[in-house]
């Protein structure tokens, strides 16, 4: 499959790389990482990285604006199981298509599809793609590709972080010297407003009584902490190993964009079905969802709650 993928980028001469709208370090540092692998192998090629970004994610470098392409070009998909939420293109104005995900397989929507719902991140798929293929990497390719799977295992809290993904964080580190205090430095550092809201969801969780930890944050207690709705939800990622707490959630309102937006994370229960409830998805223990209304955003959780006492039967 993977020599499959490496002829097919091959054969185009234009190419156009996207990934989920909502974009996160994995979804844009895998990107940014095979577009200037590509590059790198093949000069003479246009291969843009296109979708809306984030200015917080500016040390993953920059994304392209698509241009009105008339050749024929080859689209590839990026950590994104479903065609929904493909952020930025119309996937079937392509002469030629290709998936690559760790997300478990919702539908097919490409010519050709490598979907490994066992590896911890997209990056560490593209690293396997690049070692294992005629594509090169460079030391800030491959910077970008440890950031990328450093943040989507959570740094290597989550149960795919396997062996396999340990050997190829240590090809990295072998082959490309990277200097992991700087780059963690990029993926870590934060003001702190954002630390004194972190806690105040610490001061203000409420744990519901199978062990579901969740904290309503309104636009107006977001703004208090001069945060926005995406950093406010990230902060889900902050909150592992609480001995009370089996699922845990923030709800932020985003009152932008008029939506409320639900982190959610496990340490065992499954958790993505009932994302896929309210307009959501994901992976088993770690999911988002996205609901109109602080009432249905209660109803999930009391579905979550639900889903814990099962578990715990
Ligand atoms: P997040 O909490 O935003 O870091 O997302 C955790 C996981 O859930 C990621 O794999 C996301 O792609 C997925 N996810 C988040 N929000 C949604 C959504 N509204 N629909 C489908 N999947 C989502």
């Amino acid at each position: 499959m993977l020599n499959q993928i490496y002829k097919t980028i091959k054969k185009y001469d234009t190419i156009v790389i996207a990934r989920h709208i909502g974009v996160d370090p994995d979804a844009m540092a895998s990107q940014i990482a095979l577009r200037d692998a590509i590059l790198l192998t093949f000069p003479k090629k246009k291969v843009y990285a296109v979708g809306s970004g984030s200015s917080k994610f500016s040390y993953l470098g920059k994304l392209d604006k698509l241009e009105d392409l008339k050749d024929e070009k080859l689209l590839i998909v990026l950590d994104t199981p479903d065609k929904r939420r493909v952020d930025g293109v119309d996937v079937d104005s392509f002469a030629d298509s290709i998936k690559i995900d760790h997300h478990p397989f919702m539908e097919k929507f490409c010519e050709l599809e490598l979907i490994d719902d066992t590896a911890s991140s997209t990056c560490q798929l593209i690293i396997d793609l690049i070692y294992h293929t005629k594509l090169k990497m460079n030391t800030e390719i491959a910077g970008k590709l440890f950031l990328g799977l450093v943040s989507d295992s959570n740094r290597f809290l989550f149960q795919n972080s396997t062996e396999h993904t340990f050997r190829l964080v240590a090809d990295l580190l072998r082959d490309y010297h990277l200097d992991i205090v700087s780059l963690y430095q990029d993926l870590y550092m934060r003001p702190l407003h954002e630390v004194r809201l972190q806690g105040y969801i610490a001061q203000n969780m409420i744990v519901t009584d199978h062990g579901v930890g969740y904290i309503k944050l309104t636009s107006d207690i977001i703004s208090k902490f001069q945060a926005d709705a995406g950093s406010a939800g990230n902060m889900v990622n902050n909150f592992n190993y609480i001995e009370e707490v089996l699922v845990w959630a923030t709800i932020s309102e985003d009152k932008k964009n008029n939506i409320i937006k639900v982190n959610i994370r496990s340490r065992g229960p499954q958790i993505n079905h009932v994302a896929e409830k309210y307009n959501g998805g994901g992976h088993a223990l770690a999911s988002g969802a996205r609901v109109p209304t602080m009432e249905e955003a209660e109803q999930l959780i009391e579905d979550l709650d639900s889903v814990c006492e099962q578990y715990l039967k």
